[in-house]
Order: C-alpha cells, then sequence, then structure tokens
C-alpha cells in the first residue's frame, strides 16, 4: 500500500454529491466550487497586511467563469499570452491587468498596448520593442519592469530567479532601464519579482518576501524612482501528497507586515500585490472519472476509468515531478464508506504512465463508481494533452457561488 495526500478539508460528503450532480450528465469531467475559492481569498484577505493586494495568475485555471468570479474577488490578473489577454477581455472587461512571460511576440505587445494592460518587461530588448510599438500607435504604454532577482525561493518547485534566467532581467540591469523608460515617457508601473512556484515552507516564503521588498527598495533608489505598484510574486504552494505542508498564510502576512514595515524611504508611496494561480484554485477542483473496467492481474487489483493523463496529467506524475506520488484520491460514490482494499486506479490510456492511484486503500468499487482525483483545480484541464489519443477534453462544471 501507498499513500495519498490528504483530501482538502472543504471537501466532506455533502459537497461530494453536489459535485457528482452536477457531472450527472457524462464523466470524465471537472467540477470546481467556487464556495472555496471564495474562502480561500476570504482567509488571505484577513491574513496579509492592509493595502497588499491579490492578483490572479490565470494561467492556473484560464475557464472563463474562475477567471470572472476570481476577477470579482481579487485585485488584478495576470496573464502570459494573447489568448489569455483575449479570455480575460471577454471574461472580465474591467479587470486590472498585467502580462509577464518571455517571447512576447510583436502582436501581443501590440494587443496588450492597446488594452491598457501593464506589460511585464522580461528583457531589454522586449523593451524596446514595445517602446517602438508604442510610439507608433501613439499611447504611452504601461510598463513594468520584471527582475530576476538575485535570490530564489527556497524549497519551491520550480524555481525561477538566482541564476542565469529567460524570465526577467538581471537585477545589477534593472535601474539603467527604469531610468529609460521614465525619460521615454513610457507609464512606468514598477516592479514584478517572481522567484519560485508550489513553495510549502512557509519561512522560506517569508523570506523570500522580506528579501523582495529589500531588492525593491535598493532598486528604486538605484533608479531614483518609487515604483507605483511591486509585485511581490507569490509560490505559494498546495499540499499534493501525504506528510506535505499547508502555508500558514497568517504567519506569511504578518512577516510581510513586518517586511513592509521597515521597508526602504524609496518604497513609502508603493502599494504592493502578491500573484497567485494554484493556491487560489486548486483544491477547489475534483476531476471525476468512472470505473469501467474492474479486473484481476497477477494478484492485483486494477479499477481502470474513463479518465486519465491527457486531463489529469500532474495527478498521473508526468509534469515536473521525479518520482511518482498520489494525489488526494477517493470513491467519490463511495465516499463516506471506509477503506477495504488495495487497488491501483489507472486511466484509460494505452501507456502504463497512465496512473491516478498506485496501490492505494479504497472502499470496494465496481464498475459505474466514480473516482475523485483532488487538488484538479489549477494546471489540470489547460496543462494536459487533451488531444493525447483522442478521447478528447474533459468538460468543466462550476459549483458554489465567489459572491
Ligand atoms: C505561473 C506564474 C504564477 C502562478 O504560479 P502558481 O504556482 O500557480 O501560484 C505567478 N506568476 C508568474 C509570473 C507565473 O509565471
Amino acid at each position: 500500500m501507498k499513500p495519498f495526500g490528504t483530501i482538502p478539508p472543504w471537501w466532506d460528503a455533502a459537497r461530494m454529491d453536489r459535485a457528482l450532480a452536477a457531472s450527472s450528465v457524462a464523466t470524465p469531467c471537472f467540477v470546481y466550487d467556487l464556495d472555496i475559492v471564495r474562502d480561500k481569498v476570504a482567509t488571505l484577505r484577513a491574513a496579509l497586511p492592509p493595502g497588499v493586494g491579490i492578483h490572479y495568475a490565470v494561467k492556473a485555471n484560464p475557464l472563463p467563469g474562475i477567471i470572472a468570479a476570481l476577477a470579482a474577488l481579487v485585485d488584478g490578473l495576470d496573464i502570459a499570452s494573447a489568448g489569455e489577454l483575449a479570455l480575460v477581455e471577454s471574461a472580465a472587461p474591467h479587470a486590472h491587468v498585467s502580462f509577464a512571460g518571455p517571447g512576447k511576440r510583436d502582436s501581443e505587445i501590440e494587443a496588450a498596448i492597446r488594452a491598457g494592460v501593464t506589460l511585464n518587461l522580461e528583457s531589454e530588448g522586449e523593451a524596446d520593442r514595445a517602446l517602438a510599438i508604442a510610439s507608433r500607435l501613439g499611447i504611452a504604454p504601461k510598463l513594468a519592469v520584471r527582475v530576476n532577482p538575485d535570490f530564489s525561493l527556497k524549497g519551491s518547485g520550480m524555481k525561477m530567479g538566482g541564476g542565469a534566467a529567460a524570465f526577467g532581467i538581471d537585477a545589477e540591469r534593472v535601474a539603467p532601464l527604469v531610468r529609460r523608460l521614465i525619460q521615454t515617457g513610457a507609464d512606468w508601473r514598477g516592479f514584478h519579482i517572481f522567484a519560485g512556484s508550489q513553495a510549502l515552507d512557509s519561512e522560506a516564503i517569508a523570506a523570500t518576501q522580506a528579501a523582495t521588498v529589500e531588492l525593491a527598495g535598493r532598486l528604486a533608489e538605484e533608479a531614483g524612482a518609487t515604483p507605483p505598484l511591486v509585485n511581490l510574486g507569490g509560490g505559494f504552494g498546495i499540499p499534493y501528497f501525504a506528510n506535505d505542508a499547508t502555508v500558514d498564510v497568517t504567519f506569511v502576512g504578518a512577516r510581510l507586515g513586518d517586511a513592509l514595515a521597515a521597508r526602504a524611504d524609496s518604497l513609502k508611496t508603493s502599494r504592493f500585490a502578491i500573484e497567485l494561480g494554484r493556491w487560489l484554485v486548486g483544491e477547489c477542483g475534483v476531476y471525476l472519472s468512472r470505473v469501467i473496467d474492474r479486473k484481476e492481474s497477477r494478484g492485483e487489483t486494477f479499477l481502470v476509468t474513463d479518465g486519465g493523463l491527457h486531463h489529469q496529467l500532474a495527478a498521473s506524475g508526468n509534469f515536473g515531478t521525479v518520482v511518482r506520488r498520489n494525489y488526494p484520491i477517493a470513491v467519490a460514490t463511495r465516499f463516506a464508506e471506509p477503506p477495504s482494499e488495495i487497488v491501483n486506479i489507472v486511466g484509460c490510456l494505452c501507456t502504463p504512465l497512465d496512473k491516478l492511484g498506485d496501490s492505494v486503500s479504497m472502499p470496494r468499487a465496481d464498475v459505474g463508481d466514480v473516482i475523485a482525483v483532488f487538488m484538479a483545480g489549477a494546471y489540470g484541464a489547460s496543462a494536459s494533452p487533451a488531444a493525447f489519443l483522442g478521447h478528447g477534453p474533459a468538460p468543466e462544471h462550476i459549483i458554489g457561488a465567489a459572491d
């Protein structure tokens, strides 16, 4: 028997019944509960110091209903492509939007400038292109500088700072660029500093945020200008696996308050924001698939479902992990029953990679029962190879309400 992650505390039998009702049409599918999203935002707001805004990184879950719900709850949306810009413009036309990401095409830069979106510049070359496009359009562009910090977020699943990087402009080259942006008449919006993702170590997150505030202060001093906004990044992770910690947002918020109280004079009138994707939406979602076959093979039981890694690549262990571990998983149709057998739960793709639960202890499930894989609200539907093997994408349903 192998362990699996802890089922997120919001998911009880009553909520699972509501998710099953929403999915009665067909499996496999995703169900997202906005009540959980609302709860998470409220928890974070209560923990953050006053005046620190929350941004939602749309790439975690770009479903229009999720974007619209988050836009009403948070202070800004972060996008990473013109495709996401189009989604945001229709789902949340009045949102404050910023656009980060290396390799922005001229057409994307133009669309963003026309839409009044803040571009988080990833290189001096991109700055030159943005200034030239803005001058051709006759618009003062909103430009922020993404900084490649001289540190990374310790213990994060994905490091995005500290060394050479495709992301951001090396901290030591930022001040001259800021001065140039201001001289050319651009609307300089401030700094964007993102040091990593999927961190569970609250102490490391707090230390990184303090270092980020300090770095922003130093850069502002060097540039001789106060940034209107400092986007401090985020990187808060969620506990996917057995024994994973939960980020203590009350602790992190209090430490951020201390860091802001001690900030440099160069930041005295700046506003601050953190940007989060998975922490806001990851736990609101379940991925539901139905048992199509129950079979024995050399002493082991396999539950073969109509879902799989084409919708939940990360849960199968094939997206950025070295050792495969089990996501939280349950028999949704027998949610209240105690475990009675050890099974392997697999998808319908003809590859041995397509595992949803490896040697997990479950109540007995038969053909027709529904399996729930949790933590499916972020990087599930949009970060999985839905075209692989021709099964097609999974429908996505929303339950609950954000307001
Ligand atoms: C992906 C990304 C995020 C969101 O990361 P999460 O781990 O989902 O919170 C935030 N900011 C930037 C710049 C990103 O690239």
